[in-house]
């Protein structure tokens, strides 16, 4: 059986941003790395879009904006961003980029594999994979597995998930400068529902049918609202150019519950996405740059975890959610309509002092949430 100092089971997002952070602080030439999927990574199978201030991974960003509108039924707002740009990284130009880094390196490899088991076994882990099995010091595992979210009741399960298609029109419609970032004035049918508009020129844009709730629908049920929404837009003449779809999970479900000394979980699987909005690249990258900092001082994975105070919020705002799934649009336009739009985005990224989290959460309807706080201490 090989033997690695570290094993990745699951090579996505959190995987190859861990072991590119790895390869950029020079500090883990002496380990023996191998990153396992059962995906060879080499198709463009999602999007990510983040906001920043630095330029992290410019060279590979492909669309930038510098405003985004926030709209429902009743009011729209121009967002100005700064000190903020909104940028769109294509998930392969992300694996490309990576994969050409750790080519390079001599101890990192790759197995075109399926994971079917793993556990810790006293000093080492083991790894099974459909075809061989591996020991490892230590695991980091990004599989994800929904069954132990909804094995309990404790934490609400919600999922953002939605169907995205790039479309080229006829019609110069769109304004390339500009985002929308969340448009309520869509039919909330009892849940939270928004289009999401990400242009790339006047006539190109992908568009995506976007809802924070409990089930799933059907595909033909997101691909109509896309219909009526193009139709809304003026557009009579489009061609669809590609289409993506995802199911990304929205829980403050204790996810590091589940590290031991030598099994640490990361991106999704770890709760490294925000459990309020299912933004994950931007938290990816910061936790990646914590995790590669952490190992060169630490063993033991167990100590990796801080709960912070922005867990809370989101735990809150997800009971609402879950118990009044309604109620998002106006929870979201709330905090647009008059906040400000830098202290959200600094709020959402969980970089915000108390004072300005009261800024924000001042902006929400009160009575809400402080019903979902009692509700958290007095009946969970
Ligand atoms: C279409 C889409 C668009 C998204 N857009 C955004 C966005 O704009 N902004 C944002 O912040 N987040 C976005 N997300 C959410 C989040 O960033 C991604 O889901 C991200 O890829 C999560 O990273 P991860 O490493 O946890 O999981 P993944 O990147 O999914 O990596 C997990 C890996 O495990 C592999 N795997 C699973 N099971 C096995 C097995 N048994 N054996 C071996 N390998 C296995 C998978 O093939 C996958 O490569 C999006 C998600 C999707 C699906």
């Amino acid at each position: 059986m090989k033997h690695y100092h570290y094993i990745f089971t699951g090579s996505g997002l959190a995987a190859l941003m861990t072991v590119y952070e790895m390869v950029l602080s020079g500090k883990f030439e002496d380990k023996t790395i191998l990153l396992l999927d059962e995906n060879p990574k080499k198709t463009n199978d999602r999007t990510w879009c983040f906001w920043e201030e630095k330029k992290t991974f410019d060279a590979i960003v492909s669309q930038k904006w510098n405003s985004a509108y926030f709209k429902n039924q009743n009011f729209e707002r121009p967002l100005d961003l700064k000190p903020y740009q909104y940028k769109l990284i294509k998930g392969l130009d992300f694996y490309t980029l990576v994969f050409d880094v750790i080519s390079k390196q001599n101890n990192i490899h790759f197995a075109h594999q399926k994971v079917v088991d793993f556990e810790e076994l006293g000093n080492h882990c083991v790894v099974k994979t459909e075809i061989e099995s591996y020991t490892c010091n230590q695991i980091f595992n990004s599989i994800f597995n929904p069954e132990i979210v909804k094995r309990q009741t404790k934490y609400p399960f919600l999922h953002q998930h939605f169907i995205g298609w790039f479309i080229q029109s006829k019609e110069p419609v769109f304004h390339p400068n500009c985002a929308t970032f969340m448009d309520f004035s869509i039919e909330q049918k009892g849940n939270t529902r928004f289009m999401y508009v990400l242009p790339t020129s006047e006539t190109e844009a992908l568009l995506e049918y976007t809802l924070f709730s409990k089930d799933l629908l059907q595909k033909e049920a997101y691909e109509t609202e896309i219909k009526n929404y193009i139709q809304k837009l003026g557009i009579t003449d489009y061609k669809i150019v590609e289409k993506e779809q995802g199911n990304i999970p929205m829980t403050c479900y204790p996810f590091w519950k589940h590290n031991t000394k030598n099994i640490l979980n990361i991106g999704s699987a770890g709760g490294w996405t925000k459990a309020s909005t299912g933004y994950t690249f931007k938290n990816t990258i910061k936790k990646s740059k914590d995790l590669v900092r952490f190992l060169s001082k630490e063993n033991d994975l167990r100590k990796f975890h801080k709960t912070t105070k922005f867990w809370f919020y989101d735990l809150l705002l997800l009971d609402i959610l879950n118990e009044k799934n309604y109620l998002g649009s106006s929870i979201f336009s709330a905090m647009f309509q008059k906040g400000n739009s830098t202290v959200i985005f600094k709020f959402l990224d969980e970089e915000t002092s108390f004072w300005e989290d009261l800024q924000v959460i001042w902006k929400c309807p009160k009575g809400l949430f402080i019903k979902a706080l009692f509700g958290r201490i007095f009946h969970r």
